[in-house]
């Protein structure tokens, strides 16, 4: 079967000219079942307008369309935009925005296209810009909710508990931002062409309220990058590198202050942790 379904996507796009680029992470779905449970995941119904980051050919986008309001895909290739008026043909609810998403006002584009309607995310990513792609998503502080097909690994980052090896400072980010959970796996199989790793659904649900205080954002994740600078090195060692000016007896103290260890690394603390060290770098600095 998915042999056959292979062969009706590669007949499509060699009858309009199409070839597949790597360098815009163009690994197309090819079987009908992954669409389907990942536009599912995302949660999208009636009430909800569903922002897709790149269509390809449609794939997801025929399953967002059954489920959804509404579904604005933006997409980079304008060679795309004939298949997609083919594939999408019987959806009135679908409209592509041809554009880099990287370059949109995303917060803008929810509110005039989806007007009375809850706004999320769900996308099969081009894999090369994830992280600004998620950044950007929750930057514009307007989605409930992210669901996303990327790199299994990746995924498994943004997930991660302190004090893992995969816990770094995007998996702060987006959990100080949304509560991200694993949904399943999709093997290489299933794509055109099959890319090197194995990819996995990351559905976040974004928070309405921070879940720690944070009075200075900007400090609280100055503080967190700074933290994961030199993963090798203590955390006070690691401060150093954005802090130096307090000094590492100083800032040793200030460690110390928040009930840490001297010599702990910046991968134990989580985001209460953080939020204390940060308004002690804050204090300490003013
Ligand atoms: N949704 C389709 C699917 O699941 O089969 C295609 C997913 S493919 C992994 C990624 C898509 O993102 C491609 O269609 C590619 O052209 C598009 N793309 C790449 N970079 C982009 C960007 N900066 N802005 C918008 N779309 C982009």
């Amino acid at each position: 079967m998915a042999q056959e379904e292979r062969r009706a996507i590669e007949a499509l796009l060699a009858r309009h000219g199409f070839h597949l680029s790597k360098a815009r992470g163009q690994n197309f779905l090819i079987d009908r079942e992954t669409p389907a449970r990942i536009a599912a995941a995302s949660g999208a119904d009636a009430r909800t307008g569903v922002l897709e980051i790149g269509p390809g050919v449609g794939a997801l986008s025929s399953e967002l369309c059954r489920r959804a309001g509404r579904a604005v895909a933006v997409e980079l290739d304008r060679g795309l935009l004939p298949i997609l008026n083919e594939t999408m043909a019987a959806f009135d609810n679908f409209e592509v925005v041809s554009a880099d998403v990287l370059r949109l006002d995303l917060a803008a584009l929810a509110r005039e296209r989806f007007a009375g309607l809850t706004p999320i995310v769900c996308a099969n990513l081009p894999y090369n810009i994830t992280t600004p792609v998620l950044t950007a998503i929750l930057e514009a502080r307007c989605f409930a909710s992210v669901t996303v097909l990327i790199q299994r690994e990746v995924a498994q980052r943004l997930c991660a508990a302190p004090g893992t090896a995969a816990y770094g400072a995007f998996s702060v980010y987006l959990q100080y931002h949304a509560e991200p959970a694993l949904c399943f796996e999709v093997p290489p199989e299933r794509f055109l062409p099959p890319p090197k790793v194995t990819s996995a659904v990351l559905r976040a649900v974004t928070r309405r309220e921070p879940p720690v205080a944070v009075a200075d954002e900007a400090l609280f994740f100055r503080t967190v990058n700074a933290a994961f600078a030199l993963r090798r090195k203590t955390l006070v060692n690691s401060l150093m590198t954005a802090f130096g000016a307090l000094g590492k007896a100083r800032l040793t103290e200030l460690v110390v202050s928040c009930g840490l260890p001297a010599d702990v690394r910046g991968e134990r603390l989580g985001l209460s942790e953080f939020a204390r060290l940060a308004a002690a770098l804050g204090e300490a600095e003013a």
